[in-house]
């Protein structure tokens, strides 16, 4: 950001300029841009570190290559290792982050015109963000539908299928049902296109946790006006913010990030009021029930007990065909080297979720994607 061009509309070219320019009223109406990045301090699982239990549960289900779980082509064929995913992932295990609070406090407030999420988790709903303010680009757990004959499929059983970890079937067809999250190589929803002028109409754009490197979603800031300020709350510069005169960067973590603009507007202590509300509620309540700590340990044994089920399941598996099939299997078959999705020369559909040339899951779980030849770096999170 070049700090001596001066801003046109803001009074000063930082957060209190940004702080300043809300209290007089003037963003009455307010486009967030949101990805993975307000989720992470939730705990929702990074798929692309190596670290997490999640990315090595998903190596043990056989799968050729990780983005394989959201390929809609690998999900007809085998739909077990995205029910399993899913079963980790479902809404109602992951509390909302302050940050989810802060876009329900803009609401609460009458300015927030649209919010527009990348991510899958629906904890913007849980901050209690009204599902119309709310525009899905990648879709979500809120609806599913057959993948054949597109019925929708009802919310209770599919909670079921996914507790139970099995595979839900269209009651009409018998199609395989999934979730309305939006696979490689599926059309973005409408909603994302029939709300794609709002930008253009907000008095003030919040840019916040996304590395903006998936497109269509990565235009979205471009089409805020000139003259109307855009903040950028995030660990990196990302998308050309910060290249206009009235654009604010705030650099760190969102929750920091939105902690220190509520308190410049005067609201820290109603959001963090609003945040206190999303606390569970098995918390708050002593009782004769399990400590948080004993159920989380039983929750962790049970993941490991799961875990290890898949683990010999594979194992049982491989042994199995490479035992009646040795032929058939060239000496260095590896699921993570040969089966790399082809991303050269693909074409780019602007209604399509583009997939990541680098091959990570960045478009649904990470708010920085770092892999853009300048190497790897998770540790920093
Ligand atoms: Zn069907």
């Amino acid at each position: 950001m070049d700090e001596s061009v001066p801003p046109t509309v803001l009074t000063t070219r930082n957060l209190d300029g940004i702080a300043e320019y809300i209290r007089d009223g003037k963003a009455r109406t307010i486009t967030v841009m949101v990805g993975a990045g307000i989720s992470t301090s939730a705990g929702i699982p990074d798929f692309r570190s190596p670290d997490t239990g999640l990315y090595a549960n998903l190596a043990r289900l056989d799968l050729p290559y990780a983005e394989a779980v959201f390929d809609i082509d690998y999900f007809r064929e085998k739909p077990e290792p995205f029910y399993t995913l899913a079963h980790e992932l479902y809404p109602g295990k992951y509390r909302p982050t302050i940050t989810h609070s802060f876009i329900r406090l803009l609401h609460d407030k009458g300015s927030l015109l649209k919010l527009f999420t990348q991510n899958i988790d629906c904890l913007e709903r849980e901050a209690g963000v009204p599902g119309d303010k709310i525009v899905e680009a990648h879709g979500s757990f809120a609806r599913q539908s057959c993948i054949e004959c597109k019925s929708a499929y009802p919310q209770e059983e599919m909670r079921e299928h996914i507790e139970a970890r099995t595979i839900p079937r269209c009651h009409g067809c018998n199609g395989l049902v999934k979730p309305e999250i939006v696979f490689f190589g599926e059309a973005l929803p409408s909603a994302f296109f029939d709300n794609r002028h709002l930008p253009e109409e907000a008095d003030l754009c919040i840019v916040m946790g996304t590395s903006l490197s998936v497109q269509p979603f990565a235009s979205l800031p471009q089409l805020a006006q000139q003259g109307k300020p855009r903040i950028l709350i995030n660990q990196e510069v990302v998308g050309g913010l910060g290249s206009r005169p009235d654009d604010v960067l705030l650099l760190g973590d969102c929750d920091t990030g939105v902690r220190k603009l509520a308190k410049a507007c005067g609201w820290l202590e109603e959001l963090e009021a609003l945040w206190a509300a999303t606390a569970p509620k098995e918390a708050a309540e002593p009782g004769p029930e399990k400590t948080k700590d004993e159920k989380l340990e039983d929750e962790i044994n049970k993941l490991t007990a799961e875990i290890d089920e898949s683990l010999n399941l594979s194992k049982w598996h491989q042994e199995k065909v490479r035992g009646s099939l040795p032929s058939l299997l060239p000496k260095n078959s590896s699921p993570e080297s040969d089966q790399q999705p082809n991303s050269s020369g693909s074409p780019s559909f602007d209604n399509v979720l583009h997939h990541d040339p680098n091959g990570n899951l960045g478009h649904v779980f990470l708010a920085n994607a770092r892999d853009d030849g300048k190497g790897k770096k998770d540790s920093d999170e």
